[in-house]
């Protein structure tokens, strides 16, 4: 998959980065220093590195775990993510990260031990719940296989019942997890969307039934599933489509419990979405229905309450007892 792989010095060595290698070897090996020198510079082509993204591998040297922007949290007391990688092999066209980034680069950590012993530090810092997010700067699963994130972080939660950690994906890449033991405090949430928004705004992202067929395996494994339908994008027929949609899902997951469920409407922050603007110009998504609203891009306030309110209602006709959290804020 990748052609380039880029290597900081520091991480040469480590067992991670020897692993990966060993996995691509026909790719060209380069050497730098800091990931920052390439993933940082200016004038990359977001857009035109996502079609051939090369692969960096680095340590993050300070500031691993980070308070979670806005709204993101569900019900712990306190809340964090941490980002073992930096952006996604899939290619949503309404991603954040692609105005966040200059590069569409891969950038993998491998000083998961470090990652380890911070997360440590902060668990036993508390006796209140305190949650993890993993999936915020990338999808949690997608490289699962290459990162083998699950076997190195999951282990960490079984001592402790008050700390979560959520992985948030599209991937069906659960092979890791099915060889594991099931932890309650593990919350495997998968982001949905109707096949008609899967199709046009989700490249290179498994299918809604695809990703169906991965939550039911886990379920059967006995693992905690949720629920993320963010971002709900006002699309043609919208009721009809998220209708079908909603009881889709209820169909094929039945009657087990589920976790929770978040829902927030299509929404970035200004200074992303111009640089989306820039590069996809004429992206109909990016432009149409868009105001700025409470610091943000999203839909007109009553739009966007509306839409909302209305999912939720169906939701909750579906199921009354799974907890609905509403997202408002990207970051
Ligand atoms: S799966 Fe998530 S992180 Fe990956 S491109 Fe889509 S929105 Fe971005």
């Amino acid at each position: 998959m990748y052609s380039i792989i880029y290597v900081e010095e520091s991480v040469r060595d480590m067992p991670q980065t020897i692993e990966i290698l060993n996995r691509y070897q026909n790719a060209a090996i380069v050497d730098c220093s800091h990931y920052g020198e390439l993933f940082n510079r200016r004038k990359q082509n977001f857009r035109t590195q996502k079609k051939e993204p090369t692969l960096i591998i680095a340590r993050k040297e300070n500031k691993r775990i980070l308070p979670i922007p806005g709204e993101y949290a569900i019900d712990a007391k306190h809340n964090f993510y941490f980002s073992h990688m930096l952006n996604c092999l899939y290619d949503c066209r309404y991603c954040f990260l692609q105005g966040m980034f200059r590069s569409a680069s891969h950038v993998i950590f491998v000083n998961y031990s470090d990652f380890k012993t911070d997360l440590t530090s902060h668990i036993e810092n508390t006796e209140d719940s305190i949650c993890f997010y993993s999936g915020y700067d990338c999808d949690s699963l997608a490289l699962d296989p290459i990162t083998d994130f699950t076997r190195n972080f999951i282990p960490l939660f079984k001592p402790y019942q008050h700390a979560f950690l959520e992985l948030r994906t599209k991937s069906t890449q659960i092979r890791n997890l099915l060889t594991m033991e099931p932890l309650p405090n593990i919350i495997c949430a998968f982001s949905l969307s109707p096949n008609e928004i899967v199709g046009k705004y989700e490249a290179k992202t498994p299918s809604l039934n695809a990703r169906l067929a991965a939550i039911s395996s886990l379920r059967d494994a006995g693992w905690n599933i949720a629920l993320r339908f963010d971002p709900i994008i006002f699309v043609d027929d919208f009721y009809t489509v998220y209708k079908q949609f909603f009881h889709q899902i209820y169909a094929a997951l039945g009657s087990r419990s589920i976790h929770s469920i978040t829902l927030g409407s299509f929404r970035l922050p200004k200074i992303f979405h111009k640089n989306m603007k820039r590069l996809y110009p004429d992206e109909p998504l990016l432009i149409n229905g868009l105001s700025l609203t409470n610091g943000q891009i999203a839909y007109e306030e009553n739009l966007e309450k509306k839409l909302i309110s209305w999912c939720e209602n169906t939701l909750k006709n579906l199921d009354s007892v799974t907890p609905v959290y509403i997202q408002r804020s990207t970051v």
